[in-house]
């Protein structure tokens, strides 16, 4: 299992290309930025989906250019729709950092919880997380979990931007928090964390 990590763009965002070695089909998770590193090794792979935990500008940047490169499915929660089609939600504008103008893009296939997402020997499963916005998605698979602006190392997303709730975000770290066993999660900004450790520390816990 290969999983690369990308931090880009102006607010540091955690790109994850996600590569089944076996048949070295993969998907990548929140396109953040355009940067050489990462279209260079996206053109490595058999791109089967881009996976969005969230439509916020900063985790978006570079889904037009990947899906021109490579044709893979955008996938996305419906409640994200409005923000990839530039819904002022997703805070291109209010973010004022990039130098590059912002490409609508509409989801090629929405997915909420339970869902699955296949490719190659690889299978992630869809868990619906709001609170940071009322799409964002958690990816659950073999002992891994990208939990985009949900879980931090310690910390949790904002819940103050347009249709973030804290009452959702305790609800969606209960949901986490009720699976089984330990997982090392990936999230969409700092550094890798485990669930134990989440259990233990983050500030939620006590609320969840
Ligand atoms: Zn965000």
């Amino acid at each position: 299992m290969a999983i690369l990590k990308f931090e880009i763009g102006p607010l540091s965002t955690n790109c994850y290309l996600f590569v089944d070695e076996k048949t070295n089909e993969a998907v990548v998770i929140d396109p953040a930025f355009e940067t050489e590193k990462l279209i260079e090794n996206i053109k490595k792979v058999n791109l089967k989906y881009i996976l969005l935990t969230h439509a916020h500008a900063d985790h978006i940047m570079a889904v037009s250019l990947i899906k021109e490169l490579t044709f893979a499915k955008i996938v996305a929660h419906k409640n994200e729709a409005k923000r990839l089609l530039g819904d002022e939600s997703n805070l291109y504008n209010a973010l004022g950092c990039y130098d590059k103008p912002f490409t609508a893009q509409e989801v090629d296939i929405f997915v909420d919880d339970g869902d699955k997402i296949k490719f190659g020997t690889k299978t992630l499963s869809v868990l619906h997380t709001p609170g940071h916005t009322d799409g964002s998605l958690c990816f659950v698979g073999d002992g891994i979990i990208f939990s985009g602006d949900t879980v931090f190392a310690g910390s949790y997303g904002r819940v103050d931007f347009e249709s973030g709730s804290y009452s959702n975000m305790l609800d969606s770290f209960h949901k986490l928090f009720s699976l089984e066993g330990d997982y090392v999660i990936y999230p969409g900004h700092q550094g890798s964390t485990t669930l134990k450790d989440e259990r233990n520390f983050n500030p939620l816990s006590r609320y969840v």
